[in-house]
């Protein structure tokens, strides 16, 4: 078990789609840091409450190894880590705790535009492109399609039109990168949005507390953002 603590540590994203956001939302909740914007590490001064700035994919394994005790991540990504780790027989070792409102993004199955969709049947045999490969095989699996999924860690719009896919699962906002690629998004696996992700067993020390009023905080302000 983690060593006790008597400071809260939240991961976020350090650059990306969800810094900006997850960075405002936890400065609502009344935290503020030291002067540290390029740093990894920024220290708490209103409250006991450090911030960690990362790859938003390494999120999940700091909460999982109780280095970070809550972090800010996309749903997608979250349940991805989640369902690697159950497949090789991990247990679970953080759930989303609060949706957040933003970062919203669907997980969906896009193919050429000339095919005529008629359904996951059509997949047999297919060869899926994707960078959420523990997500799409079990989704496969639970409709028992036999199609092959292909892991890349990116430009995945591109695998259909390079040979190396016949088609992609693939994050969706507005569906423009799908249309210049000449793909039409199909089937939906997952609507996607920023959460709040925590450990599956509260600690038993000072941070109990402070996760308790953290989420309190962060209620009032995301209840009154909409
Ligand atoms: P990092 O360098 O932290 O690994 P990244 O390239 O994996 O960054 P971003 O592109 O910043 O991550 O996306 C972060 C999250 O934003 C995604 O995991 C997803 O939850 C959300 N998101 C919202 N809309 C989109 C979109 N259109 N494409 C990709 N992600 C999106
Ligand atoms: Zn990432």
């Amino acid at each position: 078990t983690a060593p006790a603590r008597d400071r809260l540590r939240i991961a976020i994203q350090k650059n990306g789609r969800l810094a900006e956001p997850a960075r405002s939302l936890l400065t609502a909740c009344g935290l503020s840091w030291r002067q540290s914007r390029d740093k990894l590490f920024c220290y708490g001064e209103s409250l006991p409450v450090d911030l960690l700035l990362v790859r938003d994919d390494d999120i999940p394994g700091l909460i999982a190894d109780g280095v970070c005790d809550f972090g800010i991540v996309g749903r997608n990504e979250l349940d991805e880590q989640g369902a690697a780790r159950r497949r090789i027989g991990l247990p679970d070792a953080y759930q989303a705790l609060r949706g957040l409102n933003f970062g919203q993004c669907r997980l969906m199955l896009a193919v050429p535009e000339e095919w005529e969709w008629t359904g996951v049947e059509q997949l047999a045999g297919k060869r899926i492109a994707t960078s959420y490969p523990a997500i799409l095989a079990d989704w496969l699996a639970a409709r028992g399609v036999d199609a092959q999924v292909v892991e890349l860690s990116g430009s995945v719009e591109i695998a259909p039109r390079l040979g190396t896919a016949d088609l992609i699962c693939d994050l969706v906002s507005s569906g423009a990168t799908l249309a210049a690629n000449q793909l039409k998004p199909v089937e939906t696996l997952l609507e996607s949005e920023a959460v709040l992700a925590g450990p599956v067993r509260t600690p038993d020390d000072a941070r109990a507390g402070l996760m308790a009023m953290l989420l309190r905080r962060l209620d009032g302000v995301v209840n009154v953002q909409d």
